[in-house]
């Protein structure tokens, strides 16, 4: 007798950050953007009428994709929408990600990346970071299956020297290079692969409203290309789930993207609270990656990353922290409000206080 047993397809699956049901935390453990989504987008979903709940969804979620396009200034056919940026980069790894070769990405990035790979059957490669916590692009100019850049990358929140992607995506014509800049928006302009996409057809952008659009409960994510690389990946999208946007989604992100003075405002407080929270954190003994994200990445030079981590959860200050070698001292923290970093670096004092008078 077969065992149905023998022929799961067992996966071991990628493990999100807390969400406590306790609302009375401050919590900085999942890149949430601190402050609310434009009022335009409460109030789109708002009008939306009962009739949108009986009929299926658009498709093809013409509104939001020319909403996108049109904010990016590309035709809608080269704009891909999915249920987050994890749907997306799910769809492109199952499009394209085909090969014997290895697809390569870092071995301190997006812990998603392997999980897709191994519930996909797909081969990959993870290639160290550099002693700085960065990528060296002459590690990307080997045969491979494809290659995934968190760029900025997460969880160190370092952003790549834009020449240097550039020389990846040029040395690698033969392949798909996508780049994820879920945390761009947060990065000095002119950093965005974006503006080449019309010199090279092997790149694929991946974008997210959960952070930068305070949208992350909403669930929507695109990919830009080209037009041809977009319709192979709506091809598989089609064969697998038609209608993974739904109205509010279509709607209520739509109506993100109109809102753009309030879009740049909100990033631009975010951005002030990052420096100077950085600077306390660094005056406190910590040293601090260049962020160019909506989290800091740090490491105490006296105390270990589980014991801050579990004194901070204790006084309900959730940081994220990772049980993985080379970053076992480190902890991700989130941006959020002036008053929630206040909290977070009186907390840390009265730590240190404990830890000088034993
Ligand atoms: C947050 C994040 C995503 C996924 O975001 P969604 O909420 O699924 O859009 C993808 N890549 C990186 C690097 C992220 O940090």
């Amino acid at each position: 007798m077969k065992n149905w047993k023998e022929n799961v397809r067992r996966v071991v699956p990628y493990v999100p950050g807390e969400q406590p049901k306790d609302t009375n935390i401050i919590k900085l453990n999942t890149n949430e953007n601190p402050y609310p989504p434009s009022p335009f987008v409460l109030k789109a979903i708002n009008s939306l009428g009962n009739e949108s709940n009986r009929r299926y969804p658009d498709p093809t979620s013409d509104k939001l994709v020319k909403a996108l396009a049109d904010f990016h200034g590309v035709g809608s056919d080269r704009v891909f929408v999915g249920v987050g940026s994890d749907d997306v980069l799910g769809m492109i790894f199952m499009t394209f990600f085909n090969s014997e070769k290895d697809v390569l990405f870092a071995d301190v990035t997006y812990s998603f990346y392997p999980v897709w790979c191994e519930m996909l059957r797909i081969n990959y490669r993870e290639i160290p970071l550099d002693d700085d916590f960065k990528i060296r692009k002459e590690d990307y100019m080997v045969e491979n299956g494809g290659i995934v850049i968190a760029n900025p990358n997460a969880p160190t929140g370092i952003i790549m020297n834009k020449n240097d992607l550039i020389d990846i995506i040029e040395a690698n014509s033969d392949s798909i290079v996508v780049v994820d800049e879920a945390y761009i928006d947060f990065a000095r302009e002119g950093q965005s692969c974006l503006d080449l996409l019309d010199k090279y057809d092997n790149l694929i952008v991946v974008r997210t409203f959960s952070k930068s659009r305070s949208l992350a409960g909403l669930r929507i994510g695109y990919a830009i290309s080209s037009a041809e690389i977009i319709k192979l990946i709506n091809d598989v999208k089609y064969s697998y789930n038609s209608y993974t946007m739904n109205s509010l989604q279509i709607e209520g992100g739509s109506a993100s993207v109109s809102d753009n003075d309030y879009f740049r405002s909100m990033i631009k407080k975010v951005v002030e609270t990052r420096e100077r929270t950085t600077k306390e954190l660094e005056a406190l003994g910590f040293e601090v990656l260049p962020s160019s994200t909506n989290f800091i990445f740090a490491k105490h030079n006296k105390i270990s990353g589980t014991e801050i981590f579990e004194y901070l959860k204790d006084n309900k200050i959730y940081v994220r922290h990772f049980n993985q070698e080379r970053i076992m001292d480190y902890l991700r923290i989130t941006i959020g409000t002036d008053e929630e970093m206040d909290s977070l670096i009186r907390s840390i004092k009265v730590l240190l206080d404990k830890k000088a008078d034993i």
